[in-house]
C-alpha cells in the first residue's frame, strides 16, 4: 500500500483566507440526561469557521464551551446527546460539505486527527508518564499513517517538535523531564501530526502562567500562517482572545450571545454580558480598565430564568428582557457582527 506523505506545509493562510468556511454549525442542540430530566446543554447554536481563522470561544464557567467542542468533533460522551442541528464540514476541493452528525464510525475515524484535531484542557498532564515523547508521537503516526516507515515516523516527530520550538533531542526525553510548557507543546504537536484542517483548543493553556500562555499561542499563531490550519480556541479569558483571535464568539447558559471580529469586541461589545466578561480581566495591553466583574453567578441550567437567560444579572435589564428571548440575529448594516440582546432589536409588543 502506498501511503501519500505528508505534507511539509500547506499554502499559507491570507488574511482569513478569502472566507470560505470550513465549518458550519447550524441549530446545533445538546442535552445531557433525556426525557424529563434532561438539561440542555446547548441551544440553536449556529457558528462559523472559516478556512485559515482563529475563532475565539469564551465564556464562563459552565456555559457550553466544551460540550460545543466534543459535540462538533463527535466526542460528546453519554449522557450527552446531540438532539438537533447540523454541523456542516467542508472538505478541502469538495464540492458541497458533508454533516459530521451523519458520519459512519469507519469515516469518523478518519476526520480525526486527519481533518480535525482537539488539544483538552489540561493535556499537558495526559502524556503517558512511562513513554517518551518520541514513542508518543511517532505512535499518532504509526496509528494513522500505517504505510509510514519508522524513519520517516521519527523525522516527522523531529520536524513536529521542530514546529512547535522544541529541541530534537527532547525526543528522548519522558514527560516528567519537560516543564509543563514544553509538555503543552509537546500536546499541540501530536495534534498538527497527521496536518489538519482545523485545531481545536479547549482551555489549553489555563494551568500555564500568563507569559508561557502567551509564547505558546504566538507561537500557535505563528504556525497557522506557515500550515493554514484553522483554529477554534476556547478559553474564559477574554484577553487572550482580544489579542489572538479573527473572530469571538461569547457563550452564556448553553447559546451564543454575541459574535464579532475581534476587534469590534475590544472596541464596542454590544451585549452586556460580553460588555462584563471584558471588565474581568486585565488587558495585556492598552489602557487599563476598572476590573468590575459581573454580579451573580451563571445560570442553573435546570432552572433557566424566562426570557432572555442573562437578564438578572444584566445592567440594562428592561421591560422584554425578563419575557422574551433574544435570538442571535445580525446587526443590521454591520459585516459580520450578530447579536443577542433587546437593547440591539426591536423587542415584540404584546
Ligand atoms: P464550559 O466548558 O463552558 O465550562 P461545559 O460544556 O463543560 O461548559 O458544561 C456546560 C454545562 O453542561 C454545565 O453547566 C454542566 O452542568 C453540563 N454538563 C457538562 N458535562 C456534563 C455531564 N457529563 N453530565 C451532565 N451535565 C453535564
Ligand atoms: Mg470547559
Amino acid at each position: 500500500m502506498i501511503t501519500p506523505p505528508v505534507p511539509e506545509t500547506r499554502p499559507a493562510a491570507s488574511a482569513a483566507a478569502g472566507r470560505s468556511p470550513v465549518l458550519e454549525i447550524r441549530g446545533l442542540d445538546v442535552d445531557y440526561g433525556l426525557g424529563d430530566s434532561a438539561v440542555h446543554a446547548l441551544q440553536g447554536i449556529d457558528l462559523t469557521l472559516h478556512r485559515g481563522e482563529v475563532l475565539g470561544l469564551a465564556g464562563e464557567s459552565g456555559s457550553g464551551k466544551s460540550t460545543l467542542a466534543y459535540a462538533v468533533t463527535r466526542l460528546l460522551a453519554p449522557p450527552g446527546v446531540i438532539t438537533g442541528g447540523e454541523v456542516r464540514y467542508h472538505y478541502r476541493d469538495a464540492a458541497a460539505p458533508v454533516d459530521i452528525l451523519d458520519l459512519t464510525p469507519q469515516e469518523l475515524r478518519r476526520f480525526r486527527w486527519n481533518e480535525t484535531s482537539i488539544v483538552f484542557q489540561g493535556a499537558m498532564n495526559s502524556l503517558n508518564p512511562v513513554h517518551k515523547v518520541a514513542t508518543q508521537l511517532t505512535d499518532v503516526l504509526k496509528t494513522h499513517r500505517p504505510g509510514m516507515s519508522r524513519a520517516d515516523r521519527l523525522e516527522r516527530a523531529r520536524e513536529l517538535l521542530r514546529l512547535v520550538g522544541i529541541a530534537a533531542d527532547r525526543l528522548d526525553s519522558y514527560p516528567h523531564q519537560l516543564s509543563g510548557g514544553m509538555r503543552q507543546r509537546v500536546m499541540i504537536a501530536m495534534a498538527l501530526a497527521l496536518d489538519p484542517e482545523i485545531v481545536i483548543m479547549d482551555e489549553p493553556t489555563t494551568a500555564l502562567d500568563v507569559v508561557m500562555q502567551r509564547q505558546i499561542l504566538q507561537q500557535l499563531i505563528r504556525l497557522r500562517e506557515e500550515l493554514g490550519f484553522s483554529v477554534i480556541f476556547i478559553t474564559h479569558d477574554i484577553s487572550l482572545l482580544i489579542e489572538f483571535s479573527d473572530r469571538i464568539a461569547i457563550m452564556y447558559g448553553g447559546r451564543i450571545v454575541e459574535q464579532a471580529p475581534a476587534a469590534d469586541i475590544y472596541r464596542d461589545a454590544h451585549h452586556p454580558y460580553s460588555h462584563g466578561l471584558l471588565h474581568s480581566f486585565p488587558a495585556l495591553h492598552g489602557p487599563r480598565r476598572a476590573l468590575t466583574g459581573i454580579p451573580g453567578s451563571p445560570p442553573d441550567l435546570k432552572a433557566m430564568p424566562p426570557g432572555c437567560a442573562f437578564n438578572p444579572r444584566c445592567p440594562k435589564a428592561h421591560e422584554p428582557c425578563a419575557r422574551d428571548l433574544p435570538l442571535l440575529t445580525p446587526l443590521p448594516g454591520a459585516e459580520d457582527r450578530s447579536v443577542a440582546c433587546w437593547l440591539h432589536h426591536p423587542a415584540p409588543t404584546r
